[in-house]
């Protein structure tokens, strides 16, 4: 199948899987995360909660979306994959597993629970094992490595758009006394040094970084294409620390959803509260979905219907056989 023809069948197949899931109605019990304020109550009416997107960059550059893709939201925990990335640059691998593990928690991802036997927080996708990889990304100063994050964040995206949301960290810092208590704990535990409103700066920062459902997917696409920018060829990420990120991601990114999520859609992920999902097909694409409205995980109610229909109608799990993948292969997507 020739560029031209996938990319026609890709459109096709997403704007018929974008109207599906626009008229699918989220549970009632849906709840959505504000900035300064928490989790709306359940059933309480949220401006921007019919937002929907859905973007696929392929790792050629080509760049597909349906719906408010051009509305940026936070970061939130997706931050956390590339703030690992970086830690893991800055010091090696070998240094950074001994400050942050990688197993799944099996809490959620605000838990105040650490990996005890061996002094350190589960896995960099939970708020502690974020806090740490925050701390651990190199700058002379707080407003070093904040500088440091959102350059990488714009090179991943191939923009230079991508900023800090002054009014999103401004009540991220307010209500924030959870990361707080995790941070002064992980302290006297000897799992970070250092002022602690630093490191909440620089790991709450990084969560109130605004992108749209595009750049997301672009981002995405960087790491399906081993940590080159598909577009620009600049290196965001060494390729065997790409592989590190990856496991993660499949392993722990959709919090203590992520045994089901692996099982179900198969595929290196993480969401944020702001309703935003990131799925990363390794030589093939990127794709974001943006949906507020949360499942009692905190992840996006419709971003992991999406996602599911994607990687079933595609066949994209990583253990699906060869003839489920359809992507790229000759027989016509299923999906839609
Ligand atoms: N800023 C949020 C927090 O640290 C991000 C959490 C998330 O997206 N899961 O609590």
């Amino acid at each position: 199948m020739s560029s031209a023809e996938i990319t026609d069948q890709v459109d096709r197949r997403l704007a018929a899987l974008y109207e599906r899931q626009l008229h699918i109605e989220l549970t009632d019990d849906a709840r959505f995360y504000e900035s300064g304020r928490g989790y709306h109550p359940i059933g309480e009416t949220v401006e921007n909660q019919d937002e929907f997107a859905i973007a696929i960059a392929r790792v050629d550059g080509t760049l597909t979306s349906v719906g408010d893709a051009d509305v940026s939201f936070a970061l939130q925990s997706v931050s956390k994959v590339f703030a690992y990335g970086l830690a893991l640059e800055d010091h090696g691998r070998e240094h950074v597993l001994t400050r942050v593990g990688v197993e799944p928690s099996g809490d959620a991802y605000n838990s105040i629970v650490f990996d005890e036997r061996h002094n350190r927080p589960y896995n960099p996708m939970v708020n502690a094992g974020a806090l740490v990889t925050s701390d651990l990304v190199r700058g002379a100063d707080t407003a070093e490595k904040i500088k440091r994050l959102r350059g990488s964040l714009c090179d991943y995206a191939d923009s230079d758009r991508l900023g800090v949301d002054r009014q999103t960290l401004q009540s991220e810092l307010r209500t924030a006394d959870r990361n707080r208590a995790t941070a002064y704990l992980m302290r006297a535990h000897g799992m970070i040094e250092g002022d602690v409103e630093d490191t909440l700066q620089t790991y709450l920062s990084q969560c109130s970084v605004k992108v749209t459902c595009s750049e997301l997917a672009m981002m995405g696409s960087t790491l399906a294409n081993g940590g080159i920018n598909p577009v620009t060829g600049r290196v965001c990420l060494p390729r065997e620390r790409v592989r590190d990120v990856l496991s993660v991601m499949y392993t722990c990114g959709m919090y203590d959803f992520a045994g089901e999520w692996a099982y179900e859609v198969g595929v290196p992920a993480k969401s944020g509260v702001s309703g935003a999902i990131l799925c990363v097909i390794p030589g093939k694409l990127g794709i974001a979905v943006f949906s507020p409205g949360l499942d009692e995980y905190g992840n996006s109610i419709r971003g992991v219907r999406v996602c599911q229909e994607i990687s079933e109608g595609l066949g994209l799990h990583v253990f699906a056989t060869e003839a489920e993948d359809v992507l790229l292969g000759c027989v016509p997507p299923a999906l839609g």
